[in-house]
């Protein structure tokens, strides 16, 4: 099987090399990565400027391709320009810090691979519930373990995995669920300082709030100490809505416009 993998947290941190070790002894492993971090940046492309690519080397030993880029540029790059066939499968992460609910859209860890998705590859994005250093061993095994089921079962053309693991040893976690995405949101909240010249800033920061308590929605499942699965897809479109606005009578052909 080959594997391409990315994040947001950029190439160098330990999430990244967490899941290339822990997917070495199933896949051969191409890593293309953003050379910064770019958290929270959505599915961002970049279109107004050059985009370089670099050998990244860990201990003097080669471990993969760094885009002076966005997440979604890594998979674009990696698939159109550094990978010689097509990977199997794409994975992204592990992240350091949960992507539940409405982060689904923030996130630069699921918008890698949505747009493997969008390329009619299969994806999995994986996140591990803390910013703070993290043992990402166990999140690796779930990598592996998902990676080998989407292989066996495949995904359907335009969806992929949102994965969740609790920052919890291996033996506190209490099971794994095939989840929806939750309705939560943030309260945002913007600090304001002051910088040494005098002038406000604002720092942006909040409050994640819970609306349901659904065991099978990916913020209740890590809050229960389960390992959340959730299948996404990126076709927008309200499909009740699209036919309920059939009432409006807005659709007019070009000869009985208003
Ligand atoms: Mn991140």
């Amino acid at each position: 099987m080959k594997i391409l993998v990315t994040n947001d947290d950029g190439i160098y941190s330990a999430g990244i090399a967490a899941l290339v070790e822990a997917l070495n002894d199933i896949a051969q492993v191409t890593v293309v990565a953003p050379q910064e971090e770019q958290s929270a940046v959505g599915h961002g492309i970049t279109m107004k400027y050059p985009l370089r690519v670099f050998k990244y080397r860990k201990n003097g030993t080669f471990f993969g391709y760094a885009v002076e880029g966005t997440p979604a540029d890594c998979v674009k790059m990696g698939m159109r320009n550094i990978m010689k066939e097509s990977p199997d499968l794409v994975i992204s992460g592990i992240n350091h810090g949960s992507n539940t609910a409405i982060n689904i859209i923030y996130s630069g860890t699921v918008s890698a691979a949505r747009e493997a998705a969008i390329m009619d590859v299969p994806a999995i994005a994986i996140s591990v519930t803390s910013h703070e250093t993290t043992d990402f061993r166990y999140a690796g095994k779930v990598a592996k373990m998902l990676a080998q089921k989407v292989n066996e079962h495949g995904l359907p053309n335009g969806t992929l995995l949102n994965v969740n693991v609790p920052n919890l040893p291996e033996n506190e976690i209490v099971g794994i669920l095939v989840t929806k995405q939750s309705k939560a949101k943030w309260d945002d909240i913007y600090e304001k300082r002051i910088d040494p010249y005098g002038k406000d800033y604002y720092w942006l920061t909040g409050k994640m709030v819970e609306i349901e308590n659904e065991l099978h929605t990916d913020q209740v499942a890590i809050k229960n100490k389960f390992v959340s699965v959730t299948p996404i897809h990126f076709d927008l479109t309200d499909y009740e809505t699209f036919k309920a606005m059939k009432s409006w009578d807005i659709e007019k052909k070009a000869d009985e416009k208003a």
